[in-house]
């Protein structure tokens, strides 16, 4: 799943997701959510509320352990 903002991109690959929500408690902006959805595994995967408000800082993919979030910004850095 992808979602699109003014500035960066997030991109959720859902069947890697865990949901361990490191990524929900280490975003400075707290605009990355745990849902209900699940992916194949079972796993409730996350989703980004405000994508508008996304720095691009890239915390989120740095702390999941899945490989399983990153962010592609306007110029291509992460
Ligand atoms: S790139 Fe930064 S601001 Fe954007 S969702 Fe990830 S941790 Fe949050
Ligand atoms: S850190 Fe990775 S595995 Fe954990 S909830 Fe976020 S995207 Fe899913």
């Amino acid at each position: 799943m992808t979602t699109r903002a003014k500035q960066s991109q997030i991109h959720v690959i859902d069947e890697r997701c865990k949901g361990c929500s490191f990524c929900v408690e280490f975003c400075p902006q707290h605009i990355l959510y745990q849902t209900n959805e699940t992916n194949a595994k079972g796993y409730q995967v996350v989703r980004v509320s405000e994508p508008d408000k996304c720095t691009g800082c890239g915390m989120c993919s740095r702390v999941c352990p899945e490989f399983a979030i990153y962010v592609e910004t306007p110029d291509g850095k992460q």
